[in-house]
Formats: C-alpha cells, structure tokens, sequence
C-alpha cells in the first residue's frame, strides 16, 4: 500500500501536463482536479498503473460534456414543436447573439448617453409593447407563473380577496403545479363557478361581488373539453365590472392561421381584457419569461409591487426576448409552418444517404406541445430506424433525442433544423457502424 502511495503522480505534476492544462482552460480547475484525484485514487487502489494517471484522466474528461456546465446541446427529432424536457423554445440565432452581447456588462440599466441609470430592460418592453399596440402597459417577469403570483399578490392583497375561475379551467401546468394552488399561495380565495364541462355567464354573475379582486379566464392549453359543453367568452366576462385576467398560456401576440383556437394577447385586449399573462419560450420562441400586457394603471400597479423585484428577469433574458421579438422569426415560428412537401424531400434525401442502416422515410404526424393548441396534428414526414436506435442516437456525440412510435424510432424533421441535417445522418452512421 506504501509503495503504491509513494508512485502516484504528484497533482501539481499532473495538471502541468499541457494537455491537462488545455483542458483546464476550457473545463475550469475544479472539474480537472476532482477527475485527476478520482484517477489518483484508482492507482492507490491498484487499479490503474501509475503511468497512465494523465491519459485515464483525459479519458474522463473525453467523456464529460464538451464545457464546464453539464446541459448538452441535443438534437431535437421528437416532432414535439416546444418539447418541455428539451429546454423549449429553441432560440433564434439572432437572441443568442443578443444574449451573448449582454452577458458581459451591458447598458441594461443604464444610459450611455447621459451616463445616468436608465429603466432597466427598456429596449425588450418596448419592443413587447410595440408588438401589441392594444396593450397600454407591458412588464415582463421570470415566466407564467410569476406573472400570476404578482398578479394575484398586487390584486388581491392580504386581505385574502376572491379570484373568480371557471371549474373547467383549474389547470395542472406540469410537473404537479396547479394554477389553482399557485393563487392560493398568494393569500387568494378561489371562488369556483359552473361545472368541469359547462359555466355560464349567470354562473359567474352570481359569484361576483365586493370582495373579488378579478375574473380569471386560464387557457385549457393541455387538454380538451369537448361534447356538452360551454364557456363564457372574454368580452362576455369584461362586462361583469371586475377587471378580467386571461392566462393565454402559449404567448402567442396575434392569431395564428394554423392554430385558430389558441388564444392571444391582442385579441384577448381587444376584447375587454384587463390584464393578459403568457409564457415567453412556447409558441412566443423566445427565452423562459413572463410577459404581462394590459391596461397602463393595472400593470402599473404590478411593477411597484414589492415581490416585482423577486420575480424581475435578468439581462440575458431581455436580450434574448428582445430580439425574438424584434429579430427574425424564430425557429418555433418557422418549424410550425415548415410545409410537409420539404420536410419529406429531406426525410427522403436523408433516407438514401442510410441506406444500409435500416433507415425509410415515412409520413409521420408532429404535435406542438408545450402547453399549447392540443389536439392539434401538424402533417410531417421522418426518418424511420428500428426501435432500438432510439436509445443508441440519444448517447451519439450530439445527442438525438427521436420518438418512438409503432416499433420505430421516428426521427421527425419537422423539429430538426435543417442545418442539423448532417449532425442527424452522421448520429445515425456512427450507431449503425458501432453496432
Ligand atoms: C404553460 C402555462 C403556464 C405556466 O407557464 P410558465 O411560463 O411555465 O410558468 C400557465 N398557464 C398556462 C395556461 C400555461 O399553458
């Protein structure tokens, strides 16, 4: 054991050697020298000759993600347009430019002109703003959800006030959260009115008095209610007297021609609502954040509530929503009218690149996911490989996350960028040859 002890390269040895040095450059100290220790310590154990101390601990380094944070970039081949478990919205070139700008020290709250404090994420509100002219204010929280607890806190008090919902909108978002739960966190009451699958406008009538703070009208923006059913429209509810608070879920800012039941922000104004929230990163494809659109005095009080600051977004996210909503189209917007006719010339030119590999190309059906227009189909075309590719492309150099369908593993082009391609044929090749 002493003697084992008394050969083990010397840690300062090890990290001078350039190659481990290089990796240090680029992995940071901590993440070098625990790998280093580890090989260390498989020389104490007699596992590992003391010479190969340096070539073991660059193998596990070799291994490691490609930077000094564990999240690795993936291939997103699933056909679920905004895929919650992959990050969402994937952002467009031009708000990673921005982000990258802004992580460095930036202008956000300050004015180079005069060289004086500035309102901090101007530039992204105005822009939000500018995209839906029906709004009188604008703010942007860390997301959804952050966007209904400062309006539930600034509208209800702790005086414990009434928040009116429908019983066919008490929503579970994911991961166990509950709309419903998230308000009452807040010190609100719920008052519950009409039924899972019917509410009238007299239901909500009923329920309205001096103690509520706002109607809530939620987007049912994971499931839907279909057959005996009714619901009482925003422009209906604006009538009541209370201000009316729409969670339209997906973010989009205007209709969308291929999803024409999901709601937005500016017909949802337009109609007579006080105060619209959605989420910045579904169908909106831009980073994680909360945006609140509604009248001046309404979203004037929310941004001097106290918690504003809890939930206030960082710099990055006001490059990045910025430039989505100034820059480009991003790629949510372009994967979700990518038309069939490309998508299938590309499963068809990749298909007979791999040939040999087991690989088809087929008709497939792509969804949008994210919380946002269930139910609906959006026709696409993918790659087709036997099943058990699925588990091996999920562990390619650039992982390709496909779905498994019918005793296939679909690689649906829908959602890859074209530019991913080749990153998709050369995953498949190396899990065909490896095999
Ligand atoms: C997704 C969603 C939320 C939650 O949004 P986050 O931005 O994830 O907090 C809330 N309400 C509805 C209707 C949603 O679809």
């Amino acid at each position: 054991m002493d003697d084992r002890r008394r050969h083990v390269p010397r840690t300062d040895v090890v990290l001078a050697d350039p190659r481990v040095a290089a990796a240090t450059a680029t992995l940071g100290p901590r993440i070098v020298k625990a790998t280093v220790a580890a090989a260390q310590q498989r020389v104490r154990d007699g596992l590992l000759p003391p010479a190969e101390v340096v070539d073991a601990a660059l193998a596990d380094l070799a291994a490691l993600p490609p930077g000094a944070a564990s999240l690795r970039r993936v291939v997103n081949a699933t056909g679920v347009v905004v895929h919650t478990n992959l990050g969402r919205a994937p952002l467009s070139a031009a708000a990673v430019d921005a982000l990258v700008a802004a992580a460095g020290c930036t202008d956000v709250e300050y004015d180079l002109d005069s060289g004086r404090r500035a309102a901090r994420g101007r530039g992204a509100l105005a822009a939000l703003a500018e995209a839906v002219p029906a709004a009188g204010g604008v703010h942007v929280v860390n997301n959804n959800a952050a966007a209904l607890l400062l309006t539930t806190l600034a509208l209800c008090g702790s005086a414990g006030r009434e928040v009116v919902v429908s019983r066919g909108e008490l929503v579970e978002i994911g991961d166990g959260f509950r709309i419903p739960e998230l308000i009452a966190s807040a010190g609100a009451r719920l008052r519950e009115v009409g039924t899972t699958n019917r509410v009238h406008l007299s239901d909500y009538a009923a329920a309205v008095g001096t103690d509520t703070a706002f109607v809530l009208k939620v987007h049912p923006s994971n499931y839907v209610v279909s057959g005996f059913t009714s619901q009482v429209t925003v422009g209906e509810l604006a009538g009541l007297g209370p201000p009316v608070v729409v969670d339209i879920g997906s973010g989009l800012l205007a209709p969308h021609p291929l999803l024409p039941d999901e709601p937005d922000a500016a017909t949802a104004l337009a109609d007579g609502a006080a105060l619209v929230t959605a989420s910045g990163d579904k169908l909106l494809g831009g980073p994680q954040a909360g945006l609140l659109l509604g009248t001046a005095d309404l979203v004037g009080r929310l941004r001097r509530h106290p918690a504003a600051r809890a939930l206030r977004v960082d710099k990055l996210t006001l490059a990045a929503l910025e430039a989505t909503l100034r820059g480009p189209r991003p790629p949510v917007a372009v994967m979700l009218s990518a038309d069939v006719d490309s998508l299938s010339a590309r499963a068809r030119s990749l298909a007979s690149r791999l040939a040999g590999t087991g690989a088809s190309a087929v008709a497939c059906v792509s969804a949008v996911g994210g919380g946002g227009a269930p139910g609906v189909e959006l026709p696409s075309a993918a790659v087709a490989l036997p099943e058990w590719y699925a588990a091996a492309l999920r562990r390619a150099t650039v992982p390709v996350v496909g779905r498994v369908h019918d005793g296939h593993c679909l690689l649906d082009l829908r959602t890859v960028d074209p530019t991913d391609d080749p990153t998709l044929e050369a995953a498949v090749r190396a899990v065909h040859e490896a095999r």
